[in-house]
């Protein structure tokens, strides 16, 4: 491993449900070197332990005369990254706030900054990704759930309680089915992986001669989209309602922040008919301004294994410039 002593360097601990990985990211975006853990999310407490053995064991690697301007982690659930605390999260059980970005610092003696995975994402879009070109984007990644980062004037749009962007959860249909926080039609119900699975399950009884029939055991996203591209009728039906929901969304949000980008990540933003009727939508559906100014809807060019650890890492910078 060689490294360019002039650049700084930060580390990187992007914290998920079944792993965690840890890395060293030069300030031009380059991961360095990077190592994964395990997740032991049994209980919060072993969820913890977890964090701490990965960054006990990947600092200790570091020991060659290494300086890291400081670590960033990314995770999941509710955070106040002013104050480093995790407040709550479902997918990994933290159900008692813990100051973890001060418990560290404390422990390893660098800064220590903390922020939800979809802020750490945009921020890497905004520092080493498409992102860099534009002052005013909106990074939308679509996988088996919705994740909207909003970025006005080169600066992450925060809100309040750190909790603004949750567009997964904007109503599109009032009276549609119900989502996982209990209200009822939101976009990632209907527009998500997991959501146009669910969808399909439900309605398949009333059509048994779809050609998704026999898959109803194992469903995916780009199994719906493969067969509404060879014309099934049923598959054609949820492809359509989810690019109608994500227009629907894109369009509010674009309204609102007069974006001149939207970038594009997850699986099923992968998909060539979704994206490139995305763009037709928005354009056609956002208020004529808006519409002129929103000239690029980009793929991001960030690698999926990565993206969460470059993200992690840039929340170092991040909170200094912030605060
Ligand atoms: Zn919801």
């Amino acid at each position: 491993l060689v490294i360019d002593m002039t650049k700084s360097i930060a580390v990187g601990l992007d914290v998920g449900g079944t792993k965690i990985l840890a890395g060293i990211v030069s300030e031009d975006g380059e991961v360095l070197d990077s190592q994964r853990y395990a997740m032991d999310r049994t209980d919060q407490a072993s969820s913890l332990a977890s964090i701490h053995h990965a960054l006990d064991d990947f600092l200790q690697r570091l020991s060659n005369g290494l300086e890291p301007a400081g670590i960033g982690i990314g995770t999941v659930g509710q955070i106040d990254s002013r104050n480093g605390v995790w407040v709550q999260a479902m997918n990994i059980p933290i159900t008692t706030p813990v100051p973890l970005a001060e418990i560290l610092r404390v422990k390893h003696g660098l800064p220590v900054s903390l922020d939800n995975d979809v802020h750490a994402a945009t921020l890497a879009e905004l520092k080493f990704g498409v992102g860099k070109r534009y002052d005013d984007f909106i990074y939308i990644n679509v996988g088996t759930g919705i994740a909207i980062g909003m970025v006005s004037g080169r600066r992450l749009i925060r809100g309040a309680a750190n909790y603004a962007g949750e567009v997964g959860h904007m109503s599109i249909e009032p009276d549609g089915d119900v989502c996982v926080c209990g209200r009822r039609g939101c976009l990632e119900s209907i527009a998500s992986g997991g959501g146009m699975i669910a969808y399909a399950h439900s309605r398949l009884p009333a059509f048994p001669s779809s050609t998704l029939a026999p898959h109803a055991v194992t469903m995916t996203s780009s199994l719906i989209f493969t067969e509404a591209e060879k014309g099934d009728v049923f598959a054609l039906m949820i492809r359509e309602r989810a690019l109608q929901a994500l227009g629907t969304a894109i369009v509010n949000v674009a309204n609102l922040l007069n974006p001149e980008a939207v970038i594009l990540g997850g699986g099923v933003l992968r998909d060539a008919w979704i994206i490139k009727r995305l763009k037709v939508y928005a354009g056609t559906h956002c208020l004529p301004a808006v519409s002129r100014s929103l000239i690029h809807f980009d793929t991001t060019d960030l690698d999926t294994q990565q993206v969460g650890l470059l993200g992690a890492a840039s929340l170092v910078k991040e909170v200094k410039t912030w605060n």
